[in-house]
């Protein structure tokens, strides 16, 4: 029996296929990158049509570099949550973009919905809080703004990326695809009971979401059903959210154990076992995975802007040429200069949910180079993450070890800086595409090529570790100066 396992990892700015060994070898990668669509500001959205199409190309490159479809075992997904994607059971095709998970457009209902008093109903059904950023308001601004999908009827069909790919997977000619998700992925709708993993008709009554067009919810690893579309059939057998997948990538299976990934945004997960999680903290509670209907929870910070604030510096500023330098300018010069840089650039979430607050750039004098700002940009990775450290461990979660990944932690400034500010032991993978490996881990658990996660976490290979040397005078210098920064860009928004 072939081995191999073919994994879509679709992101927000790329979409990858990999393949890999059980023992964890990447064997090879596609990627492609996707077009993001601004249409004012405040608005994200995705061209589900071609995010179908890059993602199936790559995908295809993956099977030829295996040998063909009868040498892969089964197929992993792992995609960007709370996308959600609007579509036409019988054609197959997009009715309406995708609103991605950055979209703002639901902003004001949802501050609306809080004034009502909605959301300690939506926090202790859901685990999760009234922001935009969760796909209940935004099918429920769709439905009310976008006349096509009431005129689809039962056609309608929608669903987050995972349930977009797989029902393009198994579609075959004049027959509809399997219309399912996981459950981490439903987890970040606001539409499901995070204590029974069942959709929740007062939430969807709420969010004013069309039953009849919400997929099945599924476990994460499991043999759902077979495409054929690589000339062969493929058991598709593993499915969990991005960050999920990173938190099994990174063996995250014992209750306290964290990873953050460092991609556009940033989210940090804490393990926490089969008890779901209340946080008074402002964090979220989710899914980390469910087996054999069986759910894991964990407790979630997601910050907006990581990895897009260095795109912006950029593709805006023009301060940077490549994300790579940012390095080497932090490392010329010896400290920032006093300048602090708030990247609310999209609003600021854990633990603060601001959605009305923007960046800020302060403290700013003659004495402040390039060097320094970019240098500030770093040191806001190391801000808030210790600004979700502190809610964590208010909540009863606190870090012994983080355990660090995504494109930002090829950076090794970023990383010694997060030993640094959080003062706990910070663990890098070598290997660090950790959210392709919690879907292989997955997917090899859901083909039989192993009896657990924790048979699969042998596929996680060797570390770097980062130690604190920071002195104790420069860091509550640091830390003084961002909180005061960080309170103005919250009073600047009320
Ligand atoms: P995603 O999966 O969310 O699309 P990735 O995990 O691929 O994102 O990370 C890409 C992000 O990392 C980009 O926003 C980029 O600006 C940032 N990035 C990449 N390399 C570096 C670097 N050396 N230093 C700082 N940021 C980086």
């Amino acid at each position: 029996m072939s081995e191999k396992l073919l994994i879509i990892d679709e992101g927000t700015t790329s979409t990858r296929a990999m393949l890999f060994a059980p023992d964890g070898t990447c064997l090879g990668s596609e990627s492609a990158d996707l077009t993001q669509h601004y249409p004012s500001p405040g608005l994200v959205e995705h061209d589900a049509a071609e995010i179908w199409d890059r993602t199936f190309a790559c995908a295809r490159k993956m099977v030829e570099l295996a040998g063909g479809a009868e040498a892969v075992a089964a197929i992993g997904i792992t995609n960007q949550r709370e996308t959600v994607v609007f579509w036409d059971k019988q054609t197959g095709e997009p009715l309406a973009p995708a609103i991605v998970w950055q979209d703002r457009r639901t902003a004001s209902w949802c501050r609306e919905l809080k004034e009502a008093g909605h959301e300690p109903t939506v926090q202790a059904r859901t685990g999760l809080l009234l922001d935009p950023y969760f796909s209940g308001s935004k099918i429920g601004w769709a439905m009310a703004n976008w006349p096509q999908l009431k005129a689809a009827g039962d056609r309608l069909a929608v669903g987050t990326i995972d349930s977009w790919l797989v029902w393009k997977l198994t579609a075959t000619e004049g027959r509809g695809g399997l219309h399912i998700t996981d459950a981490t992925n439903a987890s970040r709708t606001a539409l499901m009971a995070i204590g029974s993993g069942h959709w929740d008709d007062g939430l969807i009554e709420l969010f004013d979401a069309p039953r009849h067009a919400l997929p099945e919810i599924v476990d994460c690893a499991g043999n759902y059903g077979t495409t054929s579309l690589f000339g062969a059939p493929i058991p598709i057998c593993g499915m969990a959210g991005d960050q999920q997948a990173a938190t099994i990538g990174q063996a995250c299976l014992t209750p306290g154990d964290t990873k953050a990934t460092f991609g556009t945004g940033a989210f940090v997960l804490t393990q926490y076992g089969a008890h779901q999680p209340t946080s008074k903290n402002r964090l979220l509670a989710t899914v980390a995975w469910q087996l054999a209907g069986r759910r894991a929870y964990a407790l979630e910070g997601s910050v907006f802007v990581a990895g897009s604030l260095i795109q912006w510096l950029r593709d805006s500023l023009k301060l940077i040429a490549a994300a790579d330098e940012t390095e080497a300018l932090a490392r010329s010069v010896a400290d920032n200069a006093g300048v602090y840089l708030v990247p609310a650039l999209s609003g600021l979430g854990a633990p603060w949910w601001e959605a009305e607050a923007r960046g800020c750039m302060s403290g700013l004098s003659f004495t402040a180079t390039r060097a320094h700002i970019v240098r500030a940009a770093l040191e806001a990775m190391a801000h808030q993450a210790n600004d979700l450290k502190t809610a964590f461990a208010a909540d009863g979660a606190d870090w012994t070890t983080l355990r660090i990944d995504g494109g930002m932690v090829a950076n090794v400034w970023i990383a010694q800086d997060l030993a640094d500010m959080l003062e706990v032991e910070v663990e890098r993978p070598v290997f660090a595409e950790t959210t392709a490996l919690g879907a292989a881990m997955l997917a090899g658990v859901g083909i039989g090529l192993f009896k657990d996660l924790k048979a699969a976490s042998a596929m996680r290979g060797k570390l770097d570790a980062f130690h604190s040397t920071l002195a104790a005078d420069a860091r509550q210098t640091r830390l003084d100066g961002w909180a005061s920064a960080v309170k103005s860009v919250i009073a600047a928004a009320h």
